[in-house]
């Protein structure tokens, strides 16, 4: 890559994205963001570029491609509400997906071949076998995870027409802050399980709700695994470079390969924080599966992907974080 060269962020100032973008430009990467700041928070880009815009708009999108000699894309903007996607589909097909052939097109376009696409393990629905590996069968229970999946067969679909390169990284459960507190999690509305339980430690909420505790399971609550923002952010920058280095098109799981309950979560905290998390058992969530653990050995070994974060230190970043903007 030369100095030139900008890497585009597009929903950079979201979540995962801005946490991605902090390490890029810290590692001397230039960046732009495009945020359409509907969910995304604009003080969340504190490096780099930031266009505000929707990747709805092919004419901006080109305007960018003209302004930035642009090497390669990281694309995690999109809607995330699970529960939303059920009740309006719609805004998920066009926004998730549709947009996501606009940001193609234009990248096709401008002979941009490279993009790191934040997908989901979601795409993979009710676990037959678990770890989960990249080979499970995709069969995604939600139209937010069949919206990913589209993505990924989108994907594969031009690499081989046009040649483009890319990476699906399939996340598990994105948790924990940035360190130095400069940005953390910050949804509105929340639906997560640590900044939920996190804001009831603060005194914001009354209590917890636990989605079911009769699944099978040691403890009969859900199981999850939980992974630092932070090791998500690398992995992201360990795909760019694999592609750059010549790397083939691939997917990747990203998660801890160690499973941790509810219930385990919430006992966590409370010895973190110091705080009693008062929690009412609630009836199960629509399309919450048992357990999802994943394995990771693939990034491991072919991105070279270390983790940094276990689950203590990634409630306590989050807990740090949350006491300064929750
Ligand atoms: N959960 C819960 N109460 C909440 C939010 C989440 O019991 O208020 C549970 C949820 O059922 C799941 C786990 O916590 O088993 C993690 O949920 P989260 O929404 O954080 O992430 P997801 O697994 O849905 O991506």
């Amino acid at each position: 890559m030369s100095d030139a060269d900008t890497i585009l962020i597009t929903g950079g100032a979201g979540y995962i994205g801005s946490h991605t973008n902090k390490q890029l430009c810290k590692k001397g990467y230039k960046t732009v963001t495009i945020d359409n700041l509907v969910y995304g928070h604009r003080s969340f880009v504190k490096w780099g570029d930031f266009v505000l815009g929707d990747l709805a708009d092919l004419q901006q999108l080109r305007l960018i491609f003209q302004k930035y000699s642009i090497s390669s894309v990281i694309h995690f903007a999109g809607y995330a509400y699970v529960g939303e996607s059920y009740e309006n589909p719609e805004k998920y097909y066009i926004n998730n997906f549709a947009n996501t052939l606009n940001l193609l097109r234009v990248m096709r376009e401008f002979g941009v071949q490279k993009i790191i696409f934040s997908s989901t393990c979601a795409t993979y629905g009710e676990p037959i076998q678990l770890p989960l590996m990249e080979s499970h069968p995709q069969n995604p229970i939600n139209p937010y995870g069949t919206c990913k999946l589209f993505i990924e067969k989108a994907l594969s679909d031009y690499s081989r027409a046009y040649g483009l390169q890319y990476v699906n990284l399939r996340y598990f459960n994105a948790a924990g802050a940035d360190p130095e507190c400069e940005i953390g999690e910050k949804h509105n509305p929340e639906t997560h399980l640590i900044p939920i339980a996190l804001d009831v430690a603060l005194g914001h909420r009354p209590h917890l709700n636990i989605f079911g505790m009769d699944y099978s399971t040691k403890d009969g609550t859900c199981i999850r695994d939980y992974i630092h923002v932070n090791d998500l952010a690398n992995a992201h920058i360990l795909a760019l470079e694999y592609l750059f280095q010549g790397g083939m098109s691939d997917s990747f799981n990203l998660g801890s390969e160690s499973g941790y309950s509810v219930q385990e979560v919430v006992d966590t905290i409370k010895k973190i924080t110091q705080k009693d998390i008062k929690s009412v058992s609630v009836g199960r969530r629509k399309g919450d599966p048992a357990s999802l653990v994943s394995s990771s050995s693939k990034a491991k070994q072919i991105l070279k992907w270390e983790i940094q974060y276990k689950l203590e230190e990634i409630i306590r970043t989050a807990w740090e974080w949350h006491k300064k903007n929750g």
